[in-house]
């Protein structure tokens, strides 16, 4: 067993470091504050090639693995976790399915496009009736000659108001239950008979987008099924699989932050002559903190780490995913609490930290779903 990580992956961790303090970090308050989409940022990270991590260079991507690209999520997450769910969906819930499942023209024309950075991708799963049980969506789609004519409304769609392309779940063969619904290539500007509805208005993660779209007889070319029709709710499984690691490195990006703005901060308040990282109850808050996060970005990077030797993740995702969210959550109150009323005020980054937190709980499948897939992964073959 190894835990050096390789010069590429050094490499990658310590640029999207750089770039996150010099770039993100500084502005990262004022766009939670504005609810500002960040368009710069998001087209500097295309340039360096955060929005392709593991995409092989002949699709635009930086060709690199999944324990970068968990890397590279956490550092950026570290200094705004808007920019890191943008980059996160761009990467594990765009390029992965079209990278898995397309054909090498869909490749070309839909994948390199988000993997090189120059347009945004989403992902179109989530209905107001079908949550964490999608197999209940409404959306469908019909072949009527040459094209496929979609119907329906999805719900907090990240990007959805900013992305080019979407990957859309829609239903097909409502006979077959899940095994009816497929998956679909939206190309947003190309696409008569959509528009983006309401976009939220969040507790948090506010500079990321988090948009309804809408499909009323919206007409997309028959080509742009992605795979066989019918193979969307496996594909759905395998994609959450991967986007649960980056929703993992994430959180684990709050956590980081929240716990060196915590030491930094016990460091300098004084209060009864000294510095409150005097007291053991500041230093039993911080010693925890960093244990608890140590655990679950282990656990991160393992998952990623089984990803890239293609070995089965749907677990240890899961776990990790469950274990980082719920430490990020917790140590962002924790951190509060150590900055006292300042922890509360917008003065300082922590009260936006734990907002952002939040969110980790959530998405890609809520911590009970989580529990459930690592319920049955372990009750199975016994
Ligand atoms: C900011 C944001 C961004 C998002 N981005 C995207 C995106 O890009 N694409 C996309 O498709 N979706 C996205 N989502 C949707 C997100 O994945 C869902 O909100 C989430 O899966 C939960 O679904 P729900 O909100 O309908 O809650 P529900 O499924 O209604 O769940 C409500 C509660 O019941 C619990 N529950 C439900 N079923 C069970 C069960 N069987 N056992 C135990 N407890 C259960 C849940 O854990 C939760 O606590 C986003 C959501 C938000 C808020």
């Amino acid at each position: 067993m190894n835990f050096e990580l390789t010069e590429e992956q050094k490499m990658i961790q310590e640029m999207a470091r750089k770039f996150a303090e010099r770039e993100i970090r500084p502005v990262a308050s004022e766009l939670d504050r504005l609810h500002a989409h960040p368009a710069e940022i998001c087209a500097k990270m295309g340039e360096l090639g955060l929005m392709g991590v593991t995409i092989p260079e002949e699709y635009g991507g930086a060709g690199m693995d999944y324990i970068c690209y968990a890397l590279a999520v956490i550092e950026i997450s570290k200094a705004c976790a808007s920019c890191g769910v943008i980059m996160s969906v761009c990467n594990s819930l765009y390029d992965f399915p079209l990278y898995t499942y397309g054909t090498e023209e869909q490749k070309q024309k839909y994948l390199r496009p988000v993997a090189s950075g120059k347009a945004l991708g989403c992902y179109g799963l989530t209905e107001a009736s079908a949550g964490s049980d999608p197999a209940k969506m409404l959306t469908t789609a019909v072949l009527k000659g040459d094209e496929w004519i979609i119907n329906g409304t999805k719900r907090f769609i990240t990007n959805g108001n900013v992305a080019n392309y979407c990957v859309l779940a829609a239903v097909t063969d409502r006979s077959a239950g899940y095994k009816g619904i497929s998956s679909f290539i939206i190309d947003f500007e190309n696409t008569p008979g959509f528009h983006v509805g309401k976009v939220e208005e969040k507790l948090g993660i506010n500079a990321s987008g988090t948009a309804e779209l809408v499909f009323e007889d919206a007409r997309i070319p028959a080509e742009n099924l992605l795979g066989k029709p019918g193979e969307g709710f496996k594909q759905m499984l395998t994609t959450l699989d991967g986007g649960r690691i980056g929703i993992a490195a994430q959180a684990i990006g709050i956590g980081r932050a929240t716990l060196q703005e915590s030491i930094n901060y016990s460091q300098t308040r004084e209060q009864f002559n000294k510095p409150i990282s005097h007291f053991q109850a500041i230093q039993w808050k911080l010693a925890d903190m960093a244990t608890q996060l140590e655990a679950a970005e282990l656990m991160v990077l393992r998952a990623a780490w089984l990803e890239d030797n293609k070995k089965p993740y749907e677990k240890e995702s899961a776990m990790a995913k469950l274990l980082a969210s719920d430490t990020a959550m917790w140590a962002t109150v924790e951190g509060v609490q150590i900055l006292g009323g300042y922890g509360y005020c917008k003065e300082y980054p922590m009260e936006r930290h734990m907002r952002d937190a939040k969110i980790t709980q959530i998405y890609e499948g809520t911590n009970e779903i989580m529990r459930l897939v690592i319920a049955r992964n372990i009750l199975k073959n016994r």
